[in-house]
């Protein structure tokens, strides 16, 4: 595998060549279109101005003069008629020209060997220091006829300016690398970080450790990664939790029925004795089926939203019939009950909602105290239903009352253990309500009582 860190660099340093070739081209398309006729003409001015100045000049010593020209910067090449030949300043690397040019220059023609020299992609023309790249004028003097040919010496009046760019060119290159090569060292740390996170992650390690203090994306990254590590932790926590209170509670029925099935076994017991052990295990069987039937309720209710089988009905009507069925339980207790039910037609699915209200009024019945009272009213509002059950039981603190959405969690008083649950009944209408889109609210205080309300929308 190709590490991040090599694909980076890689990439920065062919883009860099690219954009290298990329600009050389450019530029020397430049030269081509725009320098090359400049640079022509104006050394066509220069080769006629030493021309002019030698025939207005008898006098002059020519090979002199043009020794002297030459040594400002050029690079000479005159011959006469009669076909002799000299050269002045730095020589030519190729001084190749047809006796024809020659002999046109010589009898007026001007040789234009800048502007038509031979395009290449990589070399540019300028620096061709060949006899064709040159400029050819007429010249004469004292009576002589000639022709001169002359182009800037590059070297002598670029040496300087050469091996300066060179350094610069040389120095932004390395520089531009090195730093590359940190600046992505850099920027790929925090990748690798959270790469040996996620690898601790994937092993069950949940305790990360990122100490990414960056406010960019990457920043941003670690912190997400940070906040799922952490709610993958609580997860996991809730899961093992979630198991070992399952098992303990099918442990324990089974222990009972268990235990109670060997006493019924033995020979030396009463009728009484007998009926009392069978009906501890219709109990104990009763737990376990309450627990099995909310487990697989849990269940669903987690697992899909398309379970719910919605209509309108009528919810006035509905805890009426509810509040019936409990009646002789609420009178045992010596419960009084009071409600305020208008008939109110809401869209949802009656038998979740039936298993919402079922709950909240066996919990006001099992949590109140003797003598206690439940009152149940319902309001319409704007665009909502709310339903509020009132008891007047032995109430919650304010820790508790964080805690009874929690699966399994129930109120560890001695009153609370005296009561039968299982401690996933708040949990299963916190479910259902929030897939009606509701909300719940409870007020409670302890030894006072408790309200919850339940607020669904209309439709
Ligand atoms: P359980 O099966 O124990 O009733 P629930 O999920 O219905 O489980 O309730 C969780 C816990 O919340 C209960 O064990 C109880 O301690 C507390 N609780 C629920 N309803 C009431 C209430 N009306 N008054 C006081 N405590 C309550």
């Amino acid at each position: 595998m190709k590490s991040l860190y090599v694909k980076f660099v890689v990439i920065t340093i062919g883009i860099m060549i690219f954009s290298g070739i990329f600009a050389f081209l450019i530029s020397n398309t430049y030269y081509q279109q725009k320098l090359k006729p400049y640079n022509d003409q104006k050394n066509t001015k220069i080769a006629l101005d030493i021309a002019e100045f030698t025939s207005s000049h008898p006098d002059l010593n020519l090979k002199e003069y043009l020794e002297n020209i030459s040594s400002i910067g050029y690079q000479i090449f005159l011959v006469d008629s009669s076909g002799k030949e000299s050269y002045f300043g730095a020589p030519f690397r190729e001084n190749t020209l047809s006796d024809s040019t020659k002999e046109q220059v010589i009898n007026g023609d001007i040789f234009h060997g800048i502007l038509n020299f031979p395009q290449e992609t990589f070399v540019t023309g300028f620096f061709a220091n060949e006899l064709k790249n040159s400029i050819g004028v007429p010249l004469t003097h004292n009576e002589g006829k000639y022709a001169l040919f002359l182009r800037p010496d590059i070297k002598l009046l670029f040496n300087e300016m050469h091996i300066l760019f060179g350094w610069l060119l040389a120095l932004t290159i390395i520089v531009s690398i090195v730093m590359v090569i940190v600046s992505t060292k850099y920027l790929i740390h925090p990748i690798s970080k959270l790469t040996a996170a996620t690898k601790s992650l994937s092993n069950g390690n949940f305790n990360v450790d990122l100490d990414i203090a960056r406010h960019d994306e990457l920043g941003e990254l670690s912190h997400s990664f940070l906040r799922m590590a952490n709610k993958l932790e609580q997860t996991d926590e809730m899961r093992k939790e979630f198991i070992s209170n399952i098992s303990h509670d099918i442990q324990s029925p089974l222990s009972n029925i268990k235990g109670y099935t060997n006493l019924l076994e033995s020979e030396s017991i009463s009728p009484e004795e007998k009926s009392n052990y069978i009906s501890i295990i219709n109990g104990e069987i009763k737990r376990l089926s309450t627990l099995t039937k909310q487990l697989l309720l849990l269940a669903s209710l987690d697992r899909d939203e398309d379970l719910m089988k919605v209509k309108q009905f009528n919810v006035g009507k509905q805890i009426k019939e509810l509040v019936r069925n409990y009646q002789w339980q609420i009178g045992e207790k010596g419960i009084t009950l009071g409600f305020k039910l208008p008939d109110i037609e809401i869209t949802g699915d009656p038998s979740l909602l039936n298993t919402v209200w079922d709950n909240l009024l066996t919990n006001a019945i099992k949590y109140n105290k003797p003598n206690g009272s439940i009152e149940i009213w319902m309001e319409e509002k704007e665009n909502s239903v709310a339903v509020t059950f009132e008891d007047t039981g032995i109430g919650l603190n304010d820790q508790e009352k964080e805690r009874i959405f929690d699966r399994f969690y129930r109120v560890d008083s001695a009153r609370t253990r005296l009561v039968e649950g299982t401690g996933l009944g708040l949990s299963i209408v916190a479910a259902i309500v929030k897939l009606h889109g509701g909300l719940i609210h409870v007020k409670s205080k302890e030894n006072e009582g408790t309200i919850f309300v339940i607020e669904l929308p209309v439709s």
